[in-house]
């Protein structure tokens, strides 16, 4: 062989080796490290996100489903606790005996405090057994309001029986807006008339209704306009019969924006103007 012949060889052993080392990452026998593909992140995370999709005797299933290499994943290894059905039971048990301690006149849905004796400025005045109601049927009260069990019940039935069925599609409703609870005055604050409900612990105004996300219903601005003025008009109505005294803008002029909502009963039967 003479030295040319020599060469091409040689030249040729170096290209084909250099080719088959580029070739070498696609076409070699020992795997590659790849990423976590989605199915393995599937099986991983499937029995920690859907807990409560888990068939009755979830390990049977479990084990038929995953490959035999796979981590034995079930509830017993889920880093996250999920809530048994005991478990919640338990919470939603402690949640009543909470709520069932701080409720007064004997419902546990008139949530507040019971604050006894309430003594008036003058003799006409006060209040016997008082409560200071701060939510009935989950929906609070702007401020605490003073006032007799008779009036918290009241205002419970209403709330639960008109006002949140009313405003369930535009709310749902939390907040009743109270313009006054107790206060030791006469009636509409004037001068020598008699003394208002409000000072009995037996009254309280409502001037609007905050729904979930933070619109305000006012007496003032929905009673003459849609679509507020239908649906306030049916809580008004609604009031009658749990109170025994309903009065709104229709009344007159010192009731132009709010209800006044008193326990006191006539003779004739309800009062609602
Ligand atoms: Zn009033």
């Amino acid at each position: 062989m003479n030295r040319f012949g020599g060469c091409v060889w040689i030249c040729f052993a170096v290209l084909t080796a250099t080719m088959a080392n580029a070739a070498a990452p696609e076409t070699s026998l020992v795997p590659l490290t790849r990423p976590a593909g989605p199915a393995a992140a599937e099986i991983a995370t499937i029995p920690r996100i859907r807990p409560n999709l888990r068939p009755a005797s979830p390990q049977v299933t479990a084990v038929a489903v995953r490959p035999a290499e796979a981590p034995l994943l079930g509830p017993q290894n889920s880093i996250r606790p999920f809530l048994r059905p005991q478990e919640l039971e338990q919470q939603i048990l402690f949640k009543k005996r909470k709520l069932r301690k701080s409720s007064v006149c004997g419902n546990i849905a008139i949530q507040g405090k019971a604050v006894g004796r309430v003594k008036g400025k003058i003799k006409a005045c006060g209040i016997k057994d008082a409560v200071q109601v701060t939510s009935v049927s989950g929906v609070r009260l702007s401020r605490p309001s003073t006032m007799d069990c008779g009036t918290a019940k009241a205002l419970n039935s209403w709330v639960d029986k008109t006002v949140i069925p009313t405003f369930k599609r535009r709310g749902p409703v939390v907040e009743l807006q109270v313009a006054a609870h107790y206060a030791c005055r006469t009636r509409n604050n004037r001068k020598g008339a008699r003394i208002s409900e409000h000072g009995k612990g037996r009254a309280i105004d409502i001037s609007g209704f905050r729904m979930a996300d933070g619109e305000m219903v006012t007496v003032l601005d929905g009673w003459r306009k849609n679509p507020s003025q239908k649906q306030l008009i049916k809580v008004w109505r609604g009031a009658c019969g749990p109170f025994g005294t309903v009065l709104g803008p229709n009344s007159d002029r010192y009731h132009r924006d709010h209800f006044h909502l008193d326990t006191a009963r006539y003779r004739s039967g309800t009062y609602c103007r």
